[in-house]
């Protein structure tokens, strides 16, 4: 079936695999885990990974099972290329073979770049930029060959304007929106499409840490007065993979209360 043809944009149903499958990187907190709940709400068997969180990617099982399909969460470093690749054929395995992928997994490591060290740097680097090249590189190959799927990976405003003390997290953001689109470049013509979304400040456990001067300094500059909830980028990424946004690709789509006007 051709993809423009597929009401829901992101895989033909066959008798094997009618049950659409979506991969979340970083689902046990924050936008990754409103991400994991808003693909179960709209069908999708979800896996799920995260760093450390046991206990949270116990819970957010239970909860995304509750829309009645599956949901597993598996403790991988996505900065990991071998770890990555094994879970993604595990999941291949298990649940079927991958209709979406959405790589929210991301960290900071803030200071000012006469300050930073090497390990902060890397660290941040390791996690955000080539954690998106471990899980795109281990997933495409399976999209390409049944010529479907769609990719949203989650880079921020500070990847489009950069943010000061954030030279390497502006760096590794920046470097997703570059890989995104030269991705959806490459992979359109299989009938796979790669969109970058880039939020502003989206109230997290990443946002949680700043302090009363950063927030309310965010506030002013934020033309909707306050910041953005996980669920709503959440939506964003669910409308990406699926039907209705079937013609776009190489997009990176800003939520973020206008902040960038
Ligand atoms: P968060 O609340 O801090 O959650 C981060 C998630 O990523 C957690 O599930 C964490 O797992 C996981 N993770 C971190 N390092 C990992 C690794 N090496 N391997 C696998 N999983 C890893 O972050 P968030 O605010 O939801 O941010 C999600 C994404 O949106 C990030 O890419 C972030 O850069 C981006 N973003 C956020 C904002 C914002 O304002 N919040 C704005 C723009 C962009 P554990 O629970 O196990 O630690």
């Amino acid at each position: 079936m051709d993809m423009t043809d597929d009401p829901r944009g992101t895989t033909p149903a066959d008798d094997e695999h009618s049950t659409r499958v979506a991969l979340v990187t970083g689902g046990s907190r924050g936008i990754g885990r409103a991400t994991v709940l808003a693909l179960a709400r709209d069908g999708f068997d979800v896996a799920f990974c995260y760093r450390s969180d046991d206990e949270a990617a116990r819970t957010l099982e239970k909860e995304a099972a509750q829309y009645g399909g599956r949901a597993t969460g598996a403790r991988v470093d996505v900065a990991d290329a071998e770890a990555v690749r094994t879970w993604i054929g595990g999941v291949e395995e298990e649940l079927g073979p991958l209709d979406a992928v959405v790589t929210a997994a991301g960290i900071t490591r803030d200071n000012p770049l006469v300050l930073m060290d090497d390990q902060e740097w890397h660290q941040v680097l390791d996690t955000n930029l080539d954690g998106v090249y471990h899980v795109c590189r281990a997933a495409v190959f399976g999209m390409m060959k049944r010529r479907t799927g769609a990719i949203v990976n989650i880079s921020s405003v500070a990847g489009v304007y950069g943010h000061a003390t954030q030279t390497n997290y502006s760096a590794s953001k920046a470097g997703i929106i570059g890989f995104s689109r030269a991705l959806a470049k490459e992979v359109g013509r299989s009938g796979i499409r790669v969109n970058a979304v880039a939020p502003g400040f989206i109230e997290t456990d990443m946002t949680a840490a700043m302090n009363d001067k950063a927030r309310k300094d965010a506030m002013k500059s934020i033309p909707l007065r306050r910041m953005g909830r996980a669920d709503e980028v959440a939506d964003l990424v669910a409308y990406l993979v699926s039907g209705p946004a079937a013609y776009i690709t190489g997009s990176v789509l800003q939520i973020d209360g206008g902040i960038t006007i």
